[in-house]
């Protein structure tokens, strides 16, 4: 059904081979029957998102939907036609977790097609509050930046957001058709993938591991150029960043893999990115802890002292969002070196507290 067809408007297949910004617009094979599409986003650091089209010559399946926007549903529909495929033919979207730069587009697709989207089991929560039209936009987050002492930055976000549910905003969000579970499941003729949990980005993350060709699309879990938010979703989880470096030592446990990453370039190796996302965040354990001995008290404050992105920026240099980003993920440090037994902790008036021994 997806062979033959051709139309002016399509794009040129091309092999991956690296020396591309892996943000250029197009298609891209990675594997026999496995093809990356980076699609865009609206204002965001990380620039695109990678889409990964698996296909028999018959059928045809999504890893990711990608953010739903107009120009990213004409740039999917056009890289498809670079194979002789259209959005119709999509079967199936296997969605690595549920941020909206990675399952809204594939919701907007079923309503007009009706492909079946699968979504990690612990997804549900966050699912069912993004869904909810009284729930507050970050709610959550507002709550830990409350505790952790960030009224600067609260105010800064309430200034860019404002503090009002926006009904339209919830409508998106509609369940998946199948709620996934661990272990192997057939997806095309002659292509298995292994469904592993892998918590810390988000609370129901998956990655889908090929282990006969070799592949693992790792969605957020593994990026290649940044280490991901933690925790970032509407339902909080206790020690966000345990389960994340659990989630890599599990990754780093199974064969090494081709990397097919949602954000940035396909890689040769699952593992050496692994150990270097380990070894950083064994270092910014260290550091974190430093500015409490230093005198910090709460997260908000540690977050202060430490440097922020590659350039190491001083935490009000950053965004709103941003802001929030780094004082949240300070505090999800900060928690699991109170799990650790290297520091303490104990709440004052809704704000938490943070000392050494
Ligand atoms: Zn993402």
């Amino acid at each position: 059904m997806i062979a033959g067809r051709h139309n002016s408007d399509s794009v040129e297949l091309r092999a991956e081979d690296g020396n591309r910004l892996w943000t250029e617009p197009g298609i891209y094979h990675v594997a026999p029957g496995v093809y990356r599409i980076p699609l865009p986003l609206p204002n965001d650091a990380l620039r695109a998102v990678n889409v990964y089209a698996l296909t028999d010559g018959a059928e045809l399946v999504l890893v990711d939907g990608g953010w739903a926007l107009d120009e990213a549903r004409e740039r999917l529909a056009a890289a498809l036609r670079g194979i002789g495929a259209q959005l119709g033919d999509i079967s199936q979207f296997l969605v690595t977790h549920v941020h909206r730069d990675h399952y809204t587009q594939a919701v907007a697709l079923r309503r007009e097609f009706g492909g079946k989207i699968a979504l990690g089991r612990d997804e549900e929560t966050s699912l069912r509050l993004a869904a909810d039209p009284a729930n507050v936009p970050m709610g959550a987050q507002l709550g830990l930046l409350r505790r952790a002492g960030a009224e600067p930055v609260l105010a800064a976000l309430h200034a860019m957001f404002g503090g009002r549910p926006r009904a339209t905003e919830a409508e998106i969000w509609e369940d998946p058709d199948e709620w996934l579970s661990p272990g192997r499941r057939s997806v095309l003729p002659g292509r298995d993938l292994d469904v592993v949990p892998t918590p810390g980005h988000t609370a129901g993350h998956v990655i889908f591991d090929d282990g006969v060709a070799g592949l693992m699309f790792t969605g957020d879990h593994v990026l290649p150029h940044i280490t991901p938010s933690i925790g970032f979703q509407p339902g909080v989880t206790e020690l966000p960043l345990r389960d994340f470096l659990d989630s890599l030592r599990l990754v780093r446990g199974m064969p090494d893999r081709r990397m097919l990453p949602a954000h940035g370039k396909v890689s040769d190796s699952v593992h050496q990115r692994v150990d270097e996302l380990l070894d950083h965040h064994e270092e910014r354990l260290a550091r974190v802890a430093d500015t409490i001995v230093a005198g910090a008290a709460t997260a908000y404050e540690s977050a202060g002292r430490l440097g922020w992105t590659r350039r190491q920026r001083k935490l009000e240099e950053l965004d709103a969002f941003n802001q929030m980003l780094a004082v949240t993920e300070t505090a999800a440090h900060l928690d699991l070196l109170v799990y650790q037994g290297k520091l303490a902790a104990r709440d004052e008036a809704g704000i938490r507290l943070y000392t050494v021994g």
